[in-house]
C-alpha cells in the first residue's frame, strides 16, 4: 500500500480525498475504529437532540474507488515504524510507504463521572456513543452537562427547549474559558439563562448518585442536581496509545513540524491528534484546523519540497442555537481592547491589539467582517482605519435570527474553512 491513514475524522477523511486528488496514482487505505467514517463531529448534539437525521450528519459516502479502501470498525493497535507496518485489532497486519496519523482526540472523563455498572453518562465524541444518547434521552430528559467548554456548551444549547431540563457544571467561573474573554462570556452566558439551562460556575462534580443501575443525581457546588442523563465534556486529550511503544512520542506528545511531518520522515500527522513545533509548542485542536492539516499532510506525503501550515490560529466559527459566534483568539497578556457593545441586542465585538495589529477578539450576536478581520489578525496587517470602525457590524450581513443563512454559513465554513 502508498499510504495508510489512521482515523477517518475529518482530518483523515480530508487527507484521503486530497491525496486522491494530489496522487491519483497511488493507492490509500484508511483505517477507522468506528464503523463510519466522514461524518461531522461537531452536529453531534443537533443528531442527539433528533433535530438533525443521521444521513444529514455525513460529508461523505463510501466509493466505489478501487485505489481508496476504508477499514471500518478495525482499530490499530500498535506501529512498527521499523517495518512500516500497523498492527490491527483484527490480527491483521498493514504495511505502508507512507502513513497519516489522524488519530485525534478521546474524551476525558473524571474518575467521579465514571461509577461502575451505571447507565446514562455518555462523554461526548463519537456517532457511536451519540446515537445510545439519542435513543436513551426522550425517556430520561433531566439532564446534566460537565464541561463549558464548547463541546459542552454545544451539547446543553442544542437539548434545551427539546423538552429536557439541562443544567451545565463548569469549574472556572465563565463559560468558554480557553476561547473568551470573561467579558464575552457573559453573552453566551445570558444565551443559555435564556434558554432556561441553569448554569454552575466555578463548580466540579463532586459525587454521583447511581440508582437500580442508572444515574439518578449529581452533586456539584454543594447541590444535589436530578439526573438521568449525564453528559461528559470535561475536554480531551489526543488518542496516541497506538503510538505508545513506537518512540515517536517526545513526554506524550505526538510533535509534528509545521509541515505535518513526524521524528519519522514517512510518518505525518495532523488533527487533533498534533502537537506543532514552531518557535514553541501549538495544539490549535479545531475543526478548521483539522481539514486544513488533512489537506496539507496529503500533499506533503510525496512530495519533494514540503509545504508549511501558514496559519496556527485557534478561529473558529459556530451558532449555538441561535447565537452567531467567531472566535478570532484568547485574550493576550498585555494587549489593548477595542469593544463595541449592544446589550440589548444581544451583540458584543471586541478585539485585542498589540502595535496596530490585531491578535485576537470574538464577535458575538453579530459575526460580519469576521472573515476580514481573520485575515488581518493572521497576515500581520497594520490597522490603519482605527479598530473601533473595524468593530462596527456590517448592516446587511446581520445574521442573528437567520437560521437558514447561519446553517448555510456553517457549512459552508466547515468545508471551506481558508475564509473564515
Ligand atoms: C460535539 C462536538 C462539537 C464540536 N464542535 C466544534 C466546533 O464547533 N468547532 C470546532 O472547531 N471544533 C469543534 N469540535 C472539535 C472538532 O470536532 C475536532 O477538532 C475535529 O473533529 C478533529 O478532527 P480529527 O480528524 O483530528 O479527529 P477526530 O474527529 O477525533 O477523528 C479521529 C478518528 O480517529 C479514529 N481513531 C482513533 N484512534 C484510532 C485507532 N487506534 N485506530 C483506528 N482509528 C482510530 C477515531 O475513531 C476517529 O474517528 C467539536 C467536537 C465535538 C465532539
Amino acid at each position: 500500500m502508498d499510504a495508510v491513514i489512521v482515523g477517518g475524522g475529518v482530518a483523515g477523511m480530508q487527507a484521503a480525498l486530497a491525496f486522491r486528488w494530489q496522487w491519483p496514482d497511488k493507492t490509500i487505505t484508511l483505517v477507522d475504529t468506528e464503523k463510519e467514517v466522514g461524518y461531522y463531529r461537531t452536529l453531534l448534539p443537533q443528531f442527539m437532540n433528533q433535530t438533525m437525521t443521521e444521513k444529514k450528519l455525513f460529508f461523505w459516502g463510501l466509493q466505489d474507488d478501487p485505489r481508496l479502501k476504508v477499514i471500518s470498525g478495525v482499530t490499530v493497535e500498535s506501529v512498527d515504524p521499523r517495518n512500516r507496518c500497523l498492527f490491527l485489532d483484527n490480527h491483521e497486519k498493514v504495511y505502508y510507504r507512507r502513513l497519516l496519523i489522524a488519530s485525534g482526540g478521546r474524551p476525558i472523563v473524571p474518575g467521579v463521572c465514571s461509577p461502575r455498572d451505571c447507565n446514562g453518562i455518555f462523554p461526548v465524541r463519537s456517532l457511536t456513543v451519540a446515537r445510545e444518547a439519542r435513543d436513551w434521552l426522550p425517556k430520561h430528559p433531566e439532564v446534566v452537562v460537565v464541561g463549558g467548554g464548547l463541546v459542552g456548551v454545544k451539547t446543553a444549547a442544542h437539548l434545551a427547549g427539546h423538552n429536557f431540563s439541562v443544567s451545565l457544571i463548569e469549574k472556572e467561573n465563565q463559560l468558554l474559558p480557553q476561547a473568551l474573554s470573561a467579558a464575552a462570556s457573559r453573552l453566551v452566558e445570558a444565551h443559555l439563562q435564556q434558554k432556561n439551562i441553569r448554569l454552575l460556575l466555578g463548580s466540579t462534580v463532586e459525587d454521583v448518585q447511581v440508582s437500580q443501575g442508572k444515574i439518578g443525581a449529581v452533586q456539584a457546588g454543594g447541590k444535589w442536581l436530578p439526573c438521568q442523563t449525564l453528559f461528559v465534556a470535561a475536554g480531551s486529550l489526543p488518542e496516541l496509545n497506538l503510538l505508545r511503544d513506537s518512540d515517536l512520542l517526545n513526554e506524550d506528545r505526538l510533535e509534528v513540524t509545521p509541515g505535518l511531518q513526524t521524528l519519522d520522515k514517512n510518518i505525518f500527522a495532523a488533527g487533533d491528534a498534533v502537537t506543532i513545533v514552531k518557535d514553541g509548542l501549538f495544539t490549535p485542536w479545531t475543526w478548521p484546523q483539522a481539514v486544513v492539516q488533512g489537506k496539507l499532510a496529503a500533499q506533503n506525503m510525496y512530495s519533494s519540497s514540503p509545504k508549511s501550515l501558514n496559519c496556527l490560529s485557534r478561529v473558529n466559527c459556530m451558532n449555538l442555537n441561535g447565537l452567531s459566534l467567531v472566535v478570532l483568539g484568547v485574550p493576550v497578556p498585555g494587549a489593548q481592547v477595542s469593544i463595541y457593545s449592544r446589550p440589548k441586542d444581544g451583540i458584543y465585538r471586541e478585539l485585542f491589539h498589540r502595535d496596530g495589529k490585531i491578535v485576537g477578539g470574538a464577535l458575538i450576536g453579530n459575526i460580519s467582517n469576521g472573515g476580514r478581520l481573520h485575515g488581518m489578525m493572521n497576515s500581520g496587517e497594520n490597522v490603519e482605519i482605527g479598530f473601533d470602525e473595524l468593530l462596527k457590524p456590517q448592516i446587511n450581513t446581520f445574521f442573528k435570527g437567520s437560521p437558514s443563512c447561519t446553517r448555510y454559513n456553517r457549512r459552508a465554513s466547515v468545508l471551506q474553512p481558508e475564509g473564515v
